[in-house]
């Protein structure tokens, strides 16, 4: 904070904010006067003008100014006070819940009032209730503001008048003092206001532009203008945060021919030429002295396990340690198995390391990385508790990112800083992200793409089945069975309700049982102890078992070549990239594979359009435009793969076409107005990102 930044002051500073009042900002994150002016309305009320008692209609939020004719507390039902307005055309009932005896005679007969609220039904015509009022000396008094009210968003404790009260302060005391800083330009090509005309017309709308209801929501310049400064500033901090972790050490990996070859010809298959490619990517960057920091997308099955594990490769040739990350246990452990058998031929230890590893072993396993006998560590972000500690952290490998926030991704670069030096990050992701958004989110990263599988892989065939059809369907698992071949069995439930979702794919599993007593049959879900799904895992593996029935704990990374059917229950109930990502189960041998999504009838418009989406396409990129295009960025990103990406006014399904200038307008900041940057982050991300560590 630089104190002698007028807008930097604290908001302690105006009058009438006291210790408590600022600590309750605070959990605005408002701290300074900067943040006041920055803190802006989610809505408008219009009491610029008066509106006739006789012409208000339920549902709209009305100023009204009138007599009181009668005042009376009821007790009948809920105790309350009711005061009755007439102003000539009409009358409306007032109905307070709370009151003081004092309202009762401040409320008296030939009183004249005005009144704020929402207008609604009541038992004797229209009725506001606990309106906001205030009692008039005369008839004449005027009432109207001239500009709509600004309401902004509060928290406990917290009222809207003195907040009102502390932003008008601040906008009086300080506005003047903010400086624009898009270039005026920018301004004329898009016709935006400057800065402070822009602020001031949100604070402090006039009602002839614009009502109430609509300002938000159209395209207002001054709404758009502070949406794209702060969609820029938002992009310009990962730019920063990518710039200064170039600015970082990091130990060059090179490695000789003998040792290449020889881990090509330890794995089973010959590597796509995708996957060279981006090979050859993560070896460019690793042979330089500033940190990799690369994204590698690539649907799924495309195969970036092995890649990564080349990139480990790398970073042991040169004696250094590797840290691969997964979202879940199930998944890690399958890493665990495919690097353990990549490096069989080399003398690394790999081990294996999640929260469920506890007591003398854990000890034994976080001393093996301590005094690095432990090459190579696989495990899920138990790997970054703090008691972890490495000798020469060298790699750290993030599986399936979407499930990890930017923040998280740069406290995780912390973890690996010794001596000086920076380990080098490698982030891999099925979901593809559209280009605009990936800005957003990912432009502290290079991108590589895998965009072809594995040789000889089928597309998926997938069918759209009412329930109705179920008999059949489970007919089929039981002929597919009798060919040798595996099948899952999926039951979907809304994400939050994870004990709902093991408890109807334990029913299935019972009805599955009952209807098919000739197939084995197995149940694997997210409530299940670690070591008991791995059980069951390696079982289906093994071909021990027929049919696995599961919860969408198998989304990620599973692999079993034999198992060729998927039945999805309900998909309509989950996102398409989900359910692509899910369906990637299947496919990934050489035969034929299905997918079969049985959804509960009568199927909406839509999601009958978005079914047949997944049906006639297997590509992971275009599903994702698609589901883009249905669904809104905002959706689609949600808050699971923003992290703790937050706007203030910008809205990304509201504002996606703002997003196509961003990085030209940033990239001419970045290189000819440096002074920009920071201030810029800071008025909009406010000071609790802490870049200078990265
Ligand atoms: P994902 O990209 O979804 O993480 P995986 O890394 O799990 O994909 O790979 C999917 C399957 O494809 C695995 O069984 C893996 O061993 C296999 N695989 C990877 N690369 C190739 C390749 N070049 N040729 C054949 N099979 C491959
Ligand atoms: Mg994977």
């Amino acid at each position: 904070m630089d104190r002698n930044d007028p807008l930097d002051q604290s908001v302690a500073s105006l009058g009438g904010i006291g210790k408590q009042t600022a600590n309750k900002l605070e959990k605005l994150g408002i701290r300074t006067c900067q943040d006041l002016i920055f803190h802006l309305p989610h809505r408008y009320e219009d009491r610029t003008r008066i509106q006739a008692i006789g012409a208000i209609k339920p549902g709209m939020t009305a100023l009204i100014k009138g007599k009181v004719e009668l005042t009376d507390t009821l007790l009948r039902g809920r105790k309350s006070l009711i005061c009755r307005i007439g102003d000539g055309t009409g009358f409306i009932n007032l109905r307070f819940f709370h009151f003081s005896a004092a309202q009762l005679t401040q409320l008296s007969p030939g009183t004249y009032i005005s009144c704020f609220a929402e207008v609604r039904h009541g038992y004797a015509g229209l009725e506001m209730i606990h309106p906001d009022y205030k009692i008039l000396s005369n008839p004449e008094q005027s009432i109207t503001e001239d500009t709509l009210t600004p309401v902004y968003p509060l928290t406990e404790g917290l009222s809207q008048s003195l907040l009102r009260k502390a932003i008008k302060q601040a906008l009086n005391l300080h506005l003047k003092n903010l400086t624009d800083w898009l270039p005026e330009s920018l301004l004329q090509r898009f016709n935006y206001p400057t800065l402070i005309q822009a602020i001031n017309f949100l604070h402090a709308p006039s009602s002839e532009q614009m009502t109430a209801e609509t300002l938000l929501q159209n395209d207002n310049p001054a709404r758009k203008r502070l949406a794209f400064e702060e969609l820029l500033s938002h992009h310009l901090s990962l730019r920063v945060v990518r710039e200064q972790a170039r600015e970082q050490l990091a130990p060059p990996f090179s490695i000789d021919e003998t040792t290449r070859r020889h881990f090509l010809k330890s794995l089973p298959f010959q590597l796509t030429g995708a996957q060279q490619r981006v090979i050859a990517e993560i070896e460019a960057d690793c042979s330089r002295q500033q940190p990799m920091l690369r994204l590698v997308q690539g649907d799924v099955g495309s195969g970036k396990t092995v890649v990564s594990a080349y990139a480990a490769l790398l970073a042991l040739a040169a004696g250094y340690q590797v840290a691969v990350m997964a979202p879940t246990e199930l998944l890690a452990e399958q890493h665990f198995r495919n690097f353990t058998a990549w490096f069989d031929r080399f003398q690394t230890q790999i081990i294996f390391l999640t929260g469920q590893i506890k007591g003398n072993t854990r000890k034994t396993t976080l001393e093996t990385l301590e005094d690095g006998s432990a090459g190579i560590v696989i495990g899920t972000h138990a790997l970054f508790q703090e008691s972890v500690t490495f000798k020469k952290l060298g790699l750290i490998v993030i599986d399936e990112q979407h499930r990890f926030g930017v923040h998280q991704r740069m406290a995780l670069r912390d973890k690996g800083r010794n001596a000086g030096i920076r380990p080098h990050q490698l982030v891999m992701t099925a979901t593809p992200i559209p280009r605009t958004l990936a800005m957003l989110q990912y432009s502290d990263l290079d991108i590589s793409i895998i965009d072809e599988l594995p040789p000889g892989r089928k597309p998926i065939v997938t069918s759209v089945i009412p329930s109705e059809r179920r008999e059949e369907v489970i007919a089929r698992i039981g002929h597919w069975v009798a060919q040798k071949r595996q099948a899952y069995w999926v039951c979907t439930l809304i994400e939050e309700s994870e004990a709902l979702q093991c408890e109807a794919a334990e029913k299935t599993a019972e009805l599955l049982t009952q209807v098919l007593p000739d197939i084995r049959i197995a149940l694997v879900h997210g409530r299940m102890k670690a070591a008991d799904k791995d059980a069951v895992m390696q079982d289906f593996k093994n071909h021990q078992i027929d049919l696995l029935v599961a919860t969408t704990v198998i989304e990620v990374g599973v692999d079993v070549p034999n198992a060729g059917l998927m039945i999805i229950e309900n998909p309509e109930r989950l996102g398409l990239s989900q359910l692509h990502q899910l369906r990637g189960r299947v496919g990934r041998g050489k035969d034929d594979s299905y997918c079969l999504l049985l959804y509960q009838s009568p199927l909406s418009d839509t999601a009958r359009h978005r079914l047949g989406i997944l049906r006639d396409s297997n590509d992971g990129f275009v599903i994702a435009e698609k589901d883009l295009e249905l669904r809104g960025p905002g959706e689609v990103m949600g808050t699971r793969q923003t992290g703790q990406m937050q706007f203030k006014i910008a809205d990304l399904d509201r504002d996606t076409d703002l997003l196509d200038n961003i990085p030209t307008i940033a990239e001419s900041l970045l290189h000819h107005s440096t002074d920009a940057v920071q201030p810029l982050i800071k008025r909009w991300l406010g000071e609790t990102v802490n870049y200078a560590e990265v």
